[in-house]
């Protein structure tokens, strides 16, 4: 059994404010441990359920967030960027599940800490085919364009509910409870991290027995579209050839999951300018 577990920050123990997962602010180095702690509890959760392989991929910012130092010597890492996948770097057809950790809610969700869909200057919404999502339901697609099911999200409760609402019944860590975008009553570590082995132990023994959601496939061709901020971004997201423009809405149809998302990434890329 190979497991890949998918990370990103906001959705990490503790985390409340954009201070916190941003490089070169003093709490950074804080929050990098946590991360790397949370990471390190889903991995052992994975290894006691008899998973044989785990892999990680760094999703946040520039990924270049996880200590490697600290890791879990059985994991290996996926880190920097930009990489073929991205947030969803090391997935194939040899994984059998993936595990999303530190994640978060969609842009414009109340209750969710630092909710945001990909780009939180750029991106204001997105859907993949008709389906309002955010990163979740575009790294699940990816997973699911392999052949591979979600089995577990640890975040807030908001973000944890995102995920089941489209994914189904898949283990939760709900390591905080958010009030507010950048107000949370969180768990302290060792509580959270006992949570999230817990959780990833369970995933992969239900998913042992056959206890998990499919694999996430959407039907093809895929479109996907992203309302951006403003008028500009969407100018310079539709120099993509076959994009279509309504607004500040571009979109692309691709013939399946994995050049969407590059198609997608490309247009944020641009948009941001
Ligand atoms: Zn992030």
């Amino acid at each position: 059994m190979k497991i890949l577990i998918a990370t990103d920050m906001e959705g990490i123990t503790g985390v409340t404010t954009w201070e916190q997962v941003t490089p070169g602010h003093a709490e950074y180095a804080r929050f990098r441990r946590l991360m790397t702690q949370d990471v390190n509890a889903a991995i052992r959760g994975a290894f006691d359920a008899g998973a044989d392989e785990v892999v990680v991929a760094d999703g946040h910012w520039n990924g270049s967030n996880i200590l490697i130092e600290e890791l879990d010597a059985r994991a290996r890492l996926n880190n920097g960027s930009p990489s073929p996948l991205s947030m969803m770097e090391g997935i194939d057809q040899s994984i059998d599940a993936v595990m999303f950790i530190g994640y978060h809610a969609r842009n414009g969700s109340p209750g969710a800490i630092l909710d945001h869909t990909w780009s939180s200057r750029t991106v204001a919404n997105i859907w993949l085919n008709d389906i309002l999502t955010g990163e979740y339901g575009l790294n699940a697609a990816v997973a699911g364009h392999f052949g591979v099911p979600v089995i577990m999200v640890s975040g807030d409760q908001t973000a944890c509910a995102q995920v089941t609402e489209l994914l189904g019944n898949v283990e939760t860590a709900v390591i905080k409870q958010a009030s507010g975008r950048f107000a949370a009553e969180c768990l302290t570590p060792t509580v959270a991290q006992e949570m999230i082995c817990v959780a990833a132990k369970r995933a992969v023994e239900r998913l042992a027995e056959g206890d998990m959601p499919n694999p996430f496939v959407l039907d093809m061709p895929i479109t996907v579209t992203i309302e951006l901020f403003t008028s500009d971004m969407a100018d310079r997201a539709s120099l993509i050839p076959f994009t279509k423009r309504e607004g500040t809405r571009v979109s692309l149809t691709a013939p399946e999951m994995s050049s969407a998302y590059t198609g997608f990434r490309a247009m944020v890329t641009l948009a941001a300018g």
